[in-house]
């Protein structure tokens, strides 16, 4: 039959040690959550400020449901643009200081708008080779060339540029990497971008919010200017504790999305609801230096408190901090060894991750608390 094949990839899945399954959470996402039936405390949300459960937040959606109903009811280009995205679009763009910004339901969809309405055929995507699977998927959707730099490698990039005759240039990177924490060299990435009349794509799903004045993004941090030749994506339900997402450009750029990107034009607008929440939550983040620099001192707490164990800590500044097991069983033991504890860690494995890096990813929110983090450190050194 046709599902017999299915069986045993999923039975090969297993015998790996790759199987994924969920878990189900009683309790809203924070830091202290019941999941399956047991009281853990949680490194596996990207909800850095600890906004997704914000009294404020809350008051500003039911308000808003009670002011415009759930649902937009259509796509933006039909009657779905209602009087709360215009009004979230004005405050993310006027906060990340671009001229424009347009809201998506979902990061996913925001990137893959992007890179098919600006390239084509004939055309050259130079993209991180650690980029995030939405990105990747977006550049094969566009159907340009593809040319992969290893991580972080400017100088090879520069060489891939150098030689392309491609007509339109693009560089796509995510601005802190989902998997490493790690931080892109924009400077570097946007004078290359300047030599070459390329685009500049920034995934800065992992900045917003967290890095830079404010918490205004990764450009901010490096006090990169919102050039015309930049495209900025940012989501809105990591640090914003929302849902979404947004591109902020020039205004040519967002025009000619709104008339091309078919990720934006087919899809029913995101619920008004969430469009008030998000403003609500931009004026949340501005203010938010305390849990900001609450959040760097749990990140230096948990770094110092790993420092010298027999797993490699990666070089993060950032919310994101793997520790790299290697193996995918015993990356899965570790994260169920804690789990045990009380302790919930996500193990990541291939193929999210290259072969023979399996990790733990540790999130961590300003929503911990010091003890939280002593916790883990506790356990992570009595298991190593
Ligand atoms: C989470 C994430 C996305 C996707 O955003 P969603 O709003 O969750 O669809 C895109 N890029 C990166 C780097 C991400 O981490």
């Amino acid at each position: 039959m046709i599902w017999d094949e299915l069986q045993q990839n999923l039975a090969e899945l297993a015998a790996d040690g790759l199987l994924r399954r969920r878990r189900v959470l009683d309790s809203p996402c924070g830091p202290e959550c019941v999941v399956d039936g047991q009281a853990v405390v949680s490194f596996c949300s990207n909800d850095y400020l600890g906004f997704a459960n914000h009294p404020e937040l809350i008051a500003a959606a039911q308000a808003a449901a009670a002011r415009w109903g759930v649902g937009s009811g259509a796509s933006h280009l039909v009657s779905g643009h209602l009087r709360p995205h215009e009004e979230a679009e004005a405050a993310l763009a006027g906060f990340v200081d671009f001229p424009a910004a347009l809201s998506f339901a979902t990061g996913y969809l925001a990137n893959l708008a992007i890179v098919p309405a600006l390239l084509g055929r004939g055309d050259a995507v130079f993209a991180d080779k650690l980029n995030h699977a939405s990105l990747i998927d977006a550049v094969q959707l566009s159907r340009a060339e593809s040319h992969r730099y290893l991580h972080g490698d400017v100088a090879g990039l520069a060489a891939m540029l150098a030689a392309s005759t491609a007509k339109r240039k693009l560089i796509l990177t995510d601005a802190v990497f989902s998997m490493d924490g790690d931080i892109a060299p924009l400077p570097q990435l946007f004078e290359l971008a300047e030599r070459h009349d390329a685009w500049l794509v920034i995934d800065d799903a992992h900045g917003f919010g967290v890095l830079g004045e404010n918490g205004r993004g990764t450009l901010s941090h490096f006090h990169l200017p919102a050039d015309p030749r930049v495209i900025l994506m940012g989501t809105l339900g990591k640090a914003a504790g929302v849902a979404g997402a947004f591109v902020a450009a020039d205004r040519r750029v967002i025009d000619w999305l709104v008339n091309r990107a078919r990720s934006y034009i087919f899809t029913t607008a995101a619920s008004p609801v969430m469009a008030a929440t998000v403003t609500q939550s931009v004026a949340l983040i501005e203010a938010a230096d305390a849990r900001r620099a609450h959040l760097q001192r749990l990140i230096a707490q948990l770094r110092a408190g790993l420092d010298g164990l027999r797993w490699n800590m990666l070089r993060s500044e950032t919310a994101i901090q793997p520790v790299i097991i290697g193996d995918n069983h015993e990356a899965v033991r570790i994260a169920e060894a804690l789990f045990a504890r009380g302790l919930w860690v996500p193990a990541i494995r291939p193929p999210t991750v290259a072969k023979g890096t399996a990790r733990l990813r540790v999130s961590l929110s300003a929503a911990h608390t010091e003890a939280h983090v002593a916790q883990l450190v506790d356990a992570l050194r009595a298991l190593a």
